[in-house]
């Protein structure tokens, strides 16, 4: 049987590792086989993760082998005796392990590289069931194999992602996509800031129930976290054109009912969309953060390049702070308190007019899980932001844990400053 004669259309993965069984690391390696198998349009049908046992690995990949094309086992290659991956698959399939001289000699010599001699434990390593294609490892000496069985095939891959990726991507390259027929995955990431999952849920339910009747179909998957929702749309296709020409149509039936709302249509985050905005008008922006602690101007500057729009920050947690850092008026704090449309927009105020730049934020709030009242409880967040001749604050109430708020918080101060921008004219030039 060749490799061409049936295409690979579903995949099972066995990630094997007892530390993976554990609370202390996860199966991060089935996501990326997932996500580059998906590409070439490969659907992962099942995974599994087993500890570095022979019997419940055999046990996985009889039950894997029976459900799809392609088995991907993903770690235990290594020269250690609880590294079962090698031996129990070619036990399995009935294949000899022979010594690869070719393998051997690229352990050696990775070693050698080192001006170390290998060691003997390694040599097992080397061994390859009879008719197995041994794998190189560009960033560790466990060579990966490629092994046919009847239609299907098995993929066994090191458990160190830095080495399972490169030889995945080759894999993928030189094995899958050839015979995958021109079928790809397309996606498109849309991504809402400040709605809550029912809200989207609610205006976009009726669109993409639409597309389920649609050919080819767009699957899409809602993954809400406080403070963003993200609409995953996929197509299955054969032609680029005609997928993108369907995602477009469809990302345009999403913003008809959700707006402004839709930060980005093709998953780039909230600062990177507020930091193009900034830059198209050649704007800069400084921030006063008191309950976020710095997140707001840490995930701005998460974005390279950031330093032409971000001047500068302030983490004014004291009054005190606000007061000699911002200026703001002593008298306003005791007659307001420090969380109060009053405060936040003088702290937005103090910011920029001491940057002297275009924009500035502030934000003071209760993160919880103390400090809060009767009045202004854990949650209470008011945000400002203010230009030459005009602020705009808002108040808001997040629910969650004191990082949640936080995320909320920097989340809802990005977002005023995105829709402010929006609301202005492009060639409205420096305004300082
Ligand atoms: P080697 O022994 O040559 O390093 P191996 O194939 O035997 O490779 P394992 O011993 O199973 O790999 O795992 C080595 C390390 O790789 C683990 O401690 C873990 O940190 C990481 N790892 C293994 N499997 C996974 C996985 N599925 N996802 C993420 N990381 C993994």
């Amino acid at each position: 049987v060749t490799q061409e004669s049936r295409p690979v259309r579903t995949a099972a993965i066995i990630a094997v590792g007892s530390e993976l069984l554990t609370p202390f690391r996860s199966d991060t390696n089935s996501l990326a086989i997932t996500g580059r198998l998906n590409e070439i349009g490969i659907e992962v049908a099942s995974k599994q993760i087993v500890g570095d046992d022979p019997r419940d690995l055999a046990t996985a990949v009889t039950a894997a082998l029976e459900r799809a094309d392609l088995v991907v086992v993903t770690g235990g290659l290594g020269p250690t005796s609880d590294d079962v991956t090698r031996p129990t698959i070619a036990r399995m399939l009935d294949l000899p392990l022979e010594e690869n001289g070719e393998v051997l000699e690229r352990i050696r010599q990775r070693f050698a590289g080192r001006g170390l001699a290998m060691p003997e434990i390694n040599r097992g390593q080397a061994m390859v069931p009879r008719g197995a294609t041994a794998l190189a490892n560009a960033n560790g000496t466990a060579p990966g194999l490629w092994i046919k069985v009847e239609h299907r095939r098995v993929l066994l891959l090191p458990g160190p992602p830095r080495e399972m990726q490169p030889m995945l991507d080759v894999v993928v390259r030189e094995y899958l996509a050839p015979s995958s027929g021109n079928m790809r995955l397309y996606r498109r990431v849309i991504k809402i800031a400040g709605r809550a999952e029912s809200y989207v849920e609610t205006l976009a339910q009726p669109v993409y129930s639409r597309w389920l009747a649609a050919d080819p179909r767009i699957s899409t998957s809602i993954l809400a976290a406080p403070g963003q929702i993200e609409l995953h749309l996929g197509i299955r296709s054969d032609s680029a054109d005609r997928a993108r020409m369907s995602l477009e149509r469809a990302i345009g039936q999403l913003k008809a009912v959700l707006g402004l709302d839709i930060f980005t249509d093709d998953g780039q985050s909230l600062e990177e969309v507020v930091g193009g905005l900034l830059r198209a008008r050649g704007w800069r922006i400084a921030v006063a953060e008191s309950c976020t602690g710095g997140l707001t101007s840490s995930r701005l500057t998460d974005v390279p390049g950031s330093s032409d729009y971000v001047d500068r920050a302030a983490v004014t947690y004291s009054n005190r702070a606000k007061v000699e850092w911002l200026g703001v008026p002593e008298d306003l704090i005791r007659d307001h308190g420090a969380v109060s449309e009053e405060v936040a927009g003088a702290m937005a105020i103090g910011v920029r007019e001491g940057a002297g730049v275009e924009v500035g934020i502030g934000i003071s709030g209760i993160a919880g899980p103390g400090g809060g009242t009767e009045a202004k409880p854990v949650g209470t967040v008011v945000i400002a932001v203010a230009w030459d001749g005009g602020q705009r604050v808002q108040a808001f109430r997040f629910a969650g844990g004191r990082a949640q708020v936080k995320f909320q918080s920097s989340q809802a101060a990005l977002d005023m400053v995105r829709r402010w921008l929006l609301e202005q004219p492009q060639s409205a030039g420096r305004r300082a």
